[in-house]
C-alpha cells in the first residue's frame, strides 16, 4: 500500500542512481544503497537530453535515464541544481504522517513508558532497514546517493563546494557532536554519568530539555553548563504535535519556553521524535540558530521514512540545519541488542570520516533507552572508538 510509505512511491520519484566506476569518489561503496529523488516540474526545469557520456544516472523501470553527463564542451545535469539540491535538503520530498496518538485527548507520556516504549517498536518497525516489502530507499544506516551526485557534479563542473549557491554548507568537517534528549524527569538521573564518561573521553556535548514538560532538574543542568556542555531546547511539551500545528499557535508554545531559553541561552533546537515541518523551521528561525531535527537517512521519525540525504552542516532559510547522522539506539527497534551497536555504527562511522561527514550522535537518559547500564557500556565503547578516530 504506498501511502502508507511516505516519501516512496506517487509523486515523488526515488531512484537507485549509478555511476561511472571512472567518476566514482573513493568513499563510495558499491554494497551501500545509493538513491536519488527527482524533483517535480514545479520544483526544477528539467533538460529533456543530456549530451555526451553519462557520469551518473538513475535506474528507472524503463532504463538508465542520465542525470549528468560530459561532453567536450563540458558537464551536464538534468534538473537545475540549487532547485534540485533545496529539494532534497529540505525533505520536500517526504510526506509527513501525523500518528493516531498524536490525536488522543491525553498527553501520551501518561501511558507507562513500557507500553510506550511497545507502540513506538511496533510504528518503528514498519520502518526497518530490513524492509520485507523491498523498499531500500532511505539506505540505513547508509544513503549515499544524494553525496554521490553533489560530489560528482561539484569536481565535474569544476565548483568548490557541492552546494554553493542558497544552501552553502557550514560549521567544521569530521564534527563530531554528542547530543541527547531529556523528554521526561527520569532521565535526569542518568546525565550525570553519561556526560562524565563523555567528559572523560574529551567531548563536551548537547542536551535537548523540554521546555514546559515535566520539572526539570536545574542542579543538573546547571552543572552540564558549568562543564562545558550546551543546553538546546526539545520542544515544548513533548506531545509530538508542534510541527503539526500552525505558525502562531508554534509561536505561542516557543514563546512559554522563554525563561529557560534564556536562563542557558538557548541556540539550538531538536523537534520531538524527529517530527520537523516547513511551518516549524519558518518559526523557529525567530527563536533559534542551528536545528538538530533532521536525520541524514530517516528511519527514526514515526511520521514516515525521510531525510536530507546529507552528513554535513548547511545553511537552509534561516537555520544551520545540523543533520544527525548516528540516532545510536534506534537499531534496538529493529532487534539488535545494546552489545551490538557499537558494531553496528561503525561502518558509518568510517564512511563518515572518508566523505567528510559530520558525526552527531543521539541518545537519550531514560532506562528504557540509554539509561542502564548495558547501554552506558555500548556507549562507553562508541565513545572510545570516537575518541580514538
Ligand atoms: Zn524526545
Amino acid at each position: 500500500m504506498p501511502a502508507a510509505r511516505p516519501g516512496i512511491g506517487r509523486p515523488t520519484q526515488i531512484h537507485p542512481i549509478g555511476v561511472d566506476p571512472a567518476f566514482a569518489p573513493a568513499w563510495f561503496r558499491p554494497d551501500a544503497p545509493a538513491h536519488v529523488p527527482l524533483p517535480p516540474p514545479t520544483v526544477a526545469t528539467r533538460r529533456e537530453t543530456l549530451p555526451g557520456r553519462p557520469l551518473v544516472w538513475a535506474e528507472t523501470d524503463t532504463g538508465r535515464v542520465p542525470l549528468i553527463s560530459l561532453d567536450t564542451g563540458g558537464a551536464s545535469i538534468r534538473y537545475d541544481w540549487p532547485s534540485w539540491a533545496r529539494y532534497v535538503l529540505g525533505e520536500q520530498y517526504r510526506t509527513l504522517t501525523r500518528p493516531l496518538y498524536t490525536r488522543l485527548p491525553f498527553h501520551y507520556h501518561r501511558i507507562p513508558g513500557v507500553i510506550r516504549r511497545a507502540v513506538a517498536t511496533r510504528l518503528l518497525a514498519r520502518q526497518a532497514p530490513e524492509d520485507t516489502r523491498g523498499h531500500t530507499f532511505p539506505g540505513f544506516p547508509i544513503e549515499q546517493g544524494f553525496e554521490l551526485l553533489s560530489d560528482v557534479w561539484t569536481r565535474v563542473r569544476g565548483g568548490t563546494t557541492p552546494t554553493d549557491h542558497d544552501v552553502a554548507p557550514a560549521g567544521p568537517e569530521h564534527a563530531v557532536v554528542l547530543t541527547h534528549d531529556i523528554d521526561t524527569a527520569e532521565g535526569f538521573p542518568w546525565v550525570r554519568r553519561t556526560a562524565e564518561l563523555e567528559l572523560a573521553h574529551g567531548f563536551q556535548s548537547v542536551w535537548h530539555v523540554v521546555g514546559r514538560g515535566d520539572p526539570l532538574d536545574y542542579g543538573v543542568l546547571d552543572w552540564l553548563v558549568e562543564q562545558g556542555c550546551t543546553i538546546g531546547l526539545h520542544g515544548y511539551n513533548h506531545d509530538n504535535t508542534l510541527a503539526f500545528l500552525p505558525a502562531d499557535r508554534i509561536r505561542r508554545r516557543l514563546d512559554a519556553c522563554r525563561p529557560l531559553v534564556e536562563r542557558y541561552d538557548i541556540r539550538c533546537f531538536r523537534s520531538p521524535s524527529w517530527f520537523r515541518s516547513e511551518t516549524l523551521f519558518e518559526v523557529l528561525e525567530e527563536y533559534v540558530q542551528v536545528d538538530y531535527s533532521r536525520l541524514d537517512t530517516d528511519r527514526s521519525c514515526p511520521g514516515g521514512i525521510g531525510g536530507c540525504l546529507w552528513t554535513k552542516p548547511f545553511a537552509l532559510g534561516g537555520l544551520t540545519h545540523v543533520p544527525t547522522t548516528v540516532p545510536f539506539e534506534d537499531p534496538l527497534y529493529w532487534g539488535r541488542a545494546p552489545e551490538q551497536l557499537t558494531g553496528f555504527w561503525r561502518p558509518k562511522l568510517d564512511w563518515l570520516r572518508a566523505c567528510g561527514g559530520g558525526i552527531v550522535v543521539n541518545t537519550h537518559p531514560e532506562p528504557q533507552f540509554s539509561g542502564n547500564a548495558r547501554m552506558l557500556h555500548a556507549y562507553d565503547q562508541l565513545l572510545d572508538l570516537l575518541a580514538s578516530g
